[in-house]
């Protein structure tokens, strides 16, 4: 008989889409998310292109469809540690990590304004700090505070459970697993940066005032670090002087090969961010081309009536000074052949998508390309959707997600 349920691994804006587009037409969903909330990096982004409108709203209409259909199972703080089985008929074993709030939290934050311990705010990428007992992020889904047991100094203390009217907080929490039977499973974990660490003549992410492009996403939200105001890490200066450095990873026979696809888009939006807070700084991009598809062209023509300097080339060394943090940028201008060393207040590194499976693995023999995004289907039954497949923007990940909900259905009707 036809197991109609399917699993869905990664709570982005693919998995999410995959997950309510198959309860829709009547499957059984779980969906597994390693984080304490859905959204994945759309909810980190501040503006999207090219519209700049926030993402948060397209998110907030998943959510209801979520919440509004009883067949989906949302498992935050959860990974899928073996799958067996074939297709139309896997075994599934999921964890279930501890959030040591339960489902009663009311998400009041009591327990945060108690709390006195500190740690590094991963939504934010460590450029803020949280209480130990934290919401994870301001549009939280589900609204629940966590509570880091890496931080948590324990029930020596417990001020958040004294404090917590509703009795949510249970510090005895342990992890769980959890055994499912599905017809299906679609692999929808996207993409991390590519790491800065491995990019030796870019100073490997010690370059204090060389950041990513999804960092930036964060420092220019008005729910970021710094309320939306653009200043750079290492002295909270405003930027009047700010590099955007493309290809930083990808493209490159070294590191990643493939073209991410969003990065020039995502940098033209970028100087959109910056140009908006300061109309008068000095804006420079380091580019091998600028690749705006399509309709996006537009996009590209309206920033290029901003002042900017474009440097046809890839840096070959980025480094700091040592006593003022500005960033010095080599490179040699491909049109001009001139070799120059400029400095800058502040540089984005345009780091490409790397798929999350680099650190973690599909737990089934499934194929991966050059670059280790999943090839879909190479195993009957598991469908990879999304940018753990291929990099790109939110629609063609939906696109892909669509599709894979697809060949889910056909394999639990087939198994
Ligand atoms: C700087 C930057 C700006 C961008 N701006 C835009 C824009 O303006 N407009 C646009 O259309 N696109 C933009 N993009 C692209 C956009 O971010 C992606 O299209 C989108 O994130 C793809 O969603 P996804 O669900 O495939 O992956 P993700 O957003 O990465 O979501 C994957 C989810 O899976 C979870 N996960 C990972 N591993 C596991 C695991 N082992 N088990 C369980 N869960 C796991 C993650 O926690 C995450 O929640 C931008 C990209 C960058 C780099």
């Amino acid at each position: 008989m036809a197991n109609k349920s399917i699993l869905v691994v990664g709570g982005g804006i693919s998995g999410i889409t995959a997950a309510v587009e198959a309860a829709e037409v009547g499957y059984e969903v779980f969906l597994v998310e390693k984080n304490a909330y859905l959204g994945g990096k759309v909810s980190q982004i501040n503006e999207y292109f090219p519209k700049l409108c926030p993402p948060n709203c397209g998110l907030e209409i998943n959510f209801q469809r979520i919440r509004k259909n009883s067949k989906i199972r949302v498992l935050t703080l959860a990974e899928v540690e073996g799958i067996s089985g074939q297709e139309g008929n896997f075994d599934v074993t999921v964890k279930l990590n501890p959030r040591y709030t339960t489902d009663g939290c009311t998400g009041c934050g009591k327990c945060a304004e108690v709390c006195p311990v500190e740690r590094a705010d991963a939504f934010n990428f460590g450029l803020n700090k949280t209480k130990a007992a934290y919401l994870p992020q301001p549009f939280a889904f589900p609204m629940k505070y966590v509570i880091d047991n890496t931080a948590c100094t324990g029930a020596s203390c417990g001020k958040c459970a004294e404090v917590c009217e509703v009795k949510a907080v249970d510090l005895g929490m342990t992890a769980k697993t959890m055994n499912l039977n599905v017809g299906a499973v679609i692999w929808a974990t996207g993409w991390d940066s590519y790491p800065v660490e491995k990019l030796a003549n870019y100073g490997s992410g010690t370059v204090t005032n060389a950041i990513s492009n999804i960092m930036m996403e964060r420092l220019a939200s008005l729910t970021g670090p710094t309320s939306g105001k653009i200043v750079r890490p290492s002295d909270n200066k405003e930027p009047q002087n700010i590099a955007f450095v493309q290809c930083a990873g990808s493209r490159d026979e070294s590191h990643q090969k493939a073209c991410s696809s969003v990065c020039c888009m995502a940098t033209l939006k970028h100087i959109s961010y910056v140009k908006k807070q300061y109309p008068d700084a000095k804006v420079t991009i380091y580019y091998m081309d600028i690749r705006a598809m399509g309709k996006h062209e537009d996009f590209y023509n309206k920033i290029k009536e901003y002042d900017i300097t474009m440097i046809k080339g890839k840096p070959s060394e980025i480094k700091e000074d040592a006593e003022t943090k500005d960033v010095i940028v080599l490179a040699e201008n491909q049109i001009t052949q001139e070799i120059t060393e400029l400095k800058y207040d502040l540089v984005v590194l345009a780091t490409g998508m790397a798929p999350a499976t680099a650190a973690a693995q599909v737990p089934a023999a499934v194929g991966y390309d050059v670059d280790g995004f999943v090839l879909s289907g190479s195993v009957p039954g598991i469908y990879a959707a999304g940018c753990v497949a291929k990099p790109g923007d939110v629609a063609s990940s939906v696109q892909g997600a669509t599709a894979a909900v697809i060949k889910a259905i056909q394999s639990t009707v087939r198994g």
